[in-house]
């Protein structure tokens, strides 16, 4: 018996199966390779911190007094008002929990609903490239055409260090009157790149001009180094089309968690709903007071966090350039871009694979976030998480640098 549906067929449609079937996502193929070699795990994006102790209570409390059962299908009140509050506090966006605020399960339930409730066969969905992978596979599922805005590369002058950057011109470019969606993640996974006023306004004149609604993938809006996150929605006329997506799994290191929601206008709220009522029907109860809790902690514990994972990232960014990577230093996130070139290595598919076994250290090659074949240049850019401990950042510097004397 030949075993497909409708996933399998609409995967093979857009080349996204491997030999006929469908793989693992790179995340948990690079997890597994780093358990199997004991390597130090800088592939897959999750925190080695513990959450903050008032998340973790509340959630224990919410088990112990018995909050175990099928909380309400669009999230629990007391989630969605802090969610309202959270987007007033820190955007100045108002949005009615009561309507306009859903409850998912991770922002990839939020992804994968809206994606699916939006997008017809035949609609062009833009995204930038690279992607967050689960976005090629949805809009694939849902007989979407996925059209990818490249990033731009270019060394820094002053820093030798590689520089990433979106040309407007080419986001413009890619609008046509087949766009139903773009799809706009900002900071950006995998780069740590942040979207200004300028890219953002331009998006916002095209799909307005195309009448397209704006997603926006927002996950690691409090991992910021410098500037504050801007969100898409707080723009002149954005609102109304704007679907936002955010998840409670970074800001507060509970990626297992898997809390996500959306706010949106009621009308583009319900078809969503419609969705996600039949992929999980609800999420999480005793997680859902939890992150209610985590919203309204001061502004001083989001400050808190993000400052640590700068100081992360530039342990990182620093030993990664001084052991001989041409690297790039991100504004927001989790991760880091480093190209292996000058090391003598042009590969990073093949690197990324060796890496676990030649110096017991998991890192994603780049190559992962592009549709196959469309890498480039990127195809010797490896990503690397600075969302671990400073020791195993260390552990890991120190094993790269060996690995790395001969090619220097
Ligand atoms: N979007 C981006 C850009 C991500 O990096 C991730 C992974 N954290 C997700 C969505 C999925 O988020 P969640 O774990 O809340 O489902
Ligand atoms: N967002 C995480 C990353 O980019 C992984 C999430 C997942 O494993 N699906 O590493």
């Amino acid at each position: 018996m030949e075993i497909t549906g409708p996933w399998t067929r609409a995967a093979a449609a857009a080349g996204l199966l491997k030999d006929g079937v469908a793989r693992p996502t790179v995340f948990a193929q690079m997890s597994a390779r780093a358990a199997e070699h004991g390597a130090l795990n800088l592939g897959q994006g999750y925190p080695d911190d513990a959450p903050p102790q008032a998340v973790t209570e509340a959630a224990v409390a919410a088990i112990r007094r018995g909050q175990n059962q099928y909380p309400p299908g669009a999230g629990e009140a007391v989630l969605r008002e802090a969610i309202a509050e959270h987007q007033a506090t820190w955007y100045g966006l108002r949005w009615d929990p009561a309507r306009e605020v859903l409850v998912s399960t991770g922002a990839t339930e939020a992804l994968a609903a809206t994606i699916l409730a939006l997008v017809e066969p035949g609609d062009e969905v833009i995204t930038l490239e690279p992607f967050y992978d689960q976005y090629a596979a949805m809009i694939a599922l849902a007989g979407g055409v996925h059209r990818t805005v490249p990033l731009t590369t270019r060394t820094d002058g002053a820093t030798g260090d590689l520089v990433l950057d979106v040309d407007e011109a080419e986001l413009r470019a890619a609008f046509s009157e087949r766009t139903r969606l773009v799809l706009v993640n900002t900071p950006h996974n995998p780069t740590g790149l942040m979207l200004w006023v300028g890219a953002l306004q331009a998006i916002v004149e095209e799909a307005s001009r195309h009448d397209a609604l704006i997603v926006t993938d927002e996950v690691y809006e409090h991992l910021t180094f410098g500037p504050a996150h801007l969100p898409i929605a707080t723009l002149p006329g954005a609102q109304d089309r704007t679907i936002s997506i955010s998840s409670a799994g970074k800001t507060f290191s509970v990626t297992g968690w898997k809390i996500g929601w959306i706010t949106a206008r009621e009308e583009l709220l319900t078809a969503i709903t419609g969705v996600k009522q039949w992929l999980t029907y609800s999420s999480g109860a005793p997680f859902q007071p939890a992150v209610a809790a985590g919203l309204r902690l001061p502004a001083s514990a989001f400050h808190d966090l993000a400052a640590e994972l700068r100081s992360r990232r530039d342990l990182l960014t620093d030993g990664l350039r001084e052991i001989g990577f041409r690297v790039s230093v991100p504004e927001a996130g989790y991760f880091t871009v480093a190209d292996a070139s000058p090391l003598g290595e042009p590969d990073a598919d093949a690197l990324a694979e060796r890496l676990p076994s030649e110096a017991g250290v998991v890192a994603i090659p780049l190559s992962a976030f592009y549709r196959d074949g469309a890498a480039g240049e990127a195809s010797s850019y490896l990503r690397l998480a600075f969302c671990k401990s400073r020791s195993t950042i260390e552990q890991a510097l120190e094993q790269l640098d060996t690995w790395a004397a001969p090619r220097r």
